[in-house]
């Protein structure tokens, strides 16, 4: 590892409403990302949902009566400049059809939000309001798409790009909508009283209201988890959490366990082929593929695929036929 490469590890400086998600989906990918100072480029979906909230957020800053349709074609010209611009957009490599349907994708977005609701009857508080507090001794920070006016009502608003949540799986946005609430009440001293999810691709709202006991209940789960990113810091470890989502996550090529779920779920055929996991476990085989092995002798094998001082020993090849499965898989423990 090169001098340039080497971060002192440290705490964050804060919990945010999706560092906590990515806390609890994964304490392993959080100290990668959040602990060690590990990049993850923005993907695909996450690039058009900056765009479609770019849009929206030039056109609420228009003054009402001037948000309409035309004004955002005007700022999604200034947001698709943008986009052009940005490194991890860039690193797509999108041909140009893939650049049309993602232009597409988005203004298709934009047109649905237009249709939800109209934008001049809005009062705006505040857009991409940047937000920083302590809150039981917890720092918190958080950047909240929209505040709003409802008559003498905050209303907290938050556009998704992604598709409308089953009622089981939407814990984690009521979540991400009372960390706003909390942080809002904190630094202004009045607590916005509902909460919106405004899906633009998919042209549904859904709301809540706020209550002590939800804030609450966001409060206590927010101290919890920043106690237990301390206790993990200072030596007890931070655990992984095998799941569908390790198909997804960048770190699983050096995730002995991540990886053992993907090989699983792959040979069980519960793995997207677009999943970047599936690429990676399939050029991780290749690769131990190359190495020669006479038949039934066994053979130490290297992962040649990391960084040279991360090369590490997989285990023995006996039959050079079955080594990539077989091998492979005894060593990342795959029954
Ligand atoms: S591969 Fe899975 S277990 Fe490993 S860090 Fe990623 S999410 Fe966590």
């Amino acid at each position: 590892m090169t001098q340039e490469t080497v971060r002192e590890r440290r705490l964050p400086t804060g919990l945010s409403p999706s560092s906590m998600d990515l806390y609890h989906q994964c304490a392993k990918r959080f100290e990668v990302q959040k602990i060690d100072g590990g990049y993850e480029p923005a993907g695909y979906e996450a690039l058009l949902g900056t765009f479609v909230h770019r849009v929206l957020e030039l056109v609420m800053q228009e003054e009402a009566g001037d948000r309409t349709i035309e004004a955002a074609k005007a700022h999604a010209r200034v947001a698709w400049a943008e986009t052009l611009a940005e490194a991890d957009f860039q690193l797509l490599s999108l041909s140009d059809d893939q650049m049309r349907e993602f232009r597409w994708r988005g203004w298709h977005s934009v047109e649905n939000y237009f249709d939800m609701e109209d934008p001049n009857s809005v009062l705006v508080v505040d857009t991409e309001q940047y937000l920083k507090c302590v809150i039981e001794d917890v720092p918190m920070r958080g950047i909240i798409d929209r505040l709003d006016r409802d008559g003498d009502e905050l209303v907290v608003s938050d556009y998704k790009n992604g598709k409308v949540p089953k009622p089981q799986y939407r814990g984690s946005k009521w979540e991400q909508l009372n960390f706003y609430a909390a942080m809002v009440e904190a630094t202004t001293g009045e607590r916005p009283v509902r909460g919106r999810l405004i899906f633009t691709a998919h042209s549904e709202v859904l709301e809540t209201d706020f209550t002590d006991k939800s804030v609450g209940a966001l409060v206590n789960k927010v101290t919890a988890t920043w106690q237990d990113v301390k206790d993990d810091f200072e030596g007890r470890g931070f655990k992984t959490q095998t799941g569908p989502l390790c198909a997804w996550c960048p770190v699983m090529p050096t995730c002995p366990p991540g990886a053992a779920e993907v090989t699983m779920r792959m040979k069980k055929g519960r793995v997207r082929e677009d999943a970047p996991g599936y690429a990676m476990i399939k050029q991780m085989q290749r690769q131990v593929d190359v190495v020669a092995a006479p038949q039934g002798v066994p053979t130490l094998i290297a992962l040649t695929h990391h960084q040279p001082e991360d090369v590490g020993l997989l285990g023995v090849i006996l039959d050079p036929a079955v080594a990539v499965v077989a091998r492979w898989d005894q060593v990342v423990g795959v029954p």
